[in-house]
């Protein structure tokens, strides 16, 4: 699953690079993620929703489901 890798500073409008590693498993709803502003250098830290993650794979329909 990916995320963005940049997202627009709410305060400046610069571009926030991703500093969270993927895990190993790759990104999940509910993970909290941090990107740290190129231009201000605040640090936003995220939480993933399903939007941010995309749809969820057929392995983790069937658990859902199971
Ligand atoms: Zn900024």
């Amino acid at each position: 699953m990916q995320i963005a890798a940049e997202i627009v500073c709410i305060d400046c409008g610069g571009r926030c690079g991703l500093l969270t590693p993927e895990p190993p498993g790759g990104f999940r709803p509910g993970d909290v993620v941090a990107y740290r502003c190129g231009e201000c250098l605040d640090r936003w830290d995220l939480e993933l929703t399903e939007d941010d993650v995309g749809e969820p794979d057929d392995d983790e329909r069937r658990r859902f489901w199971a």
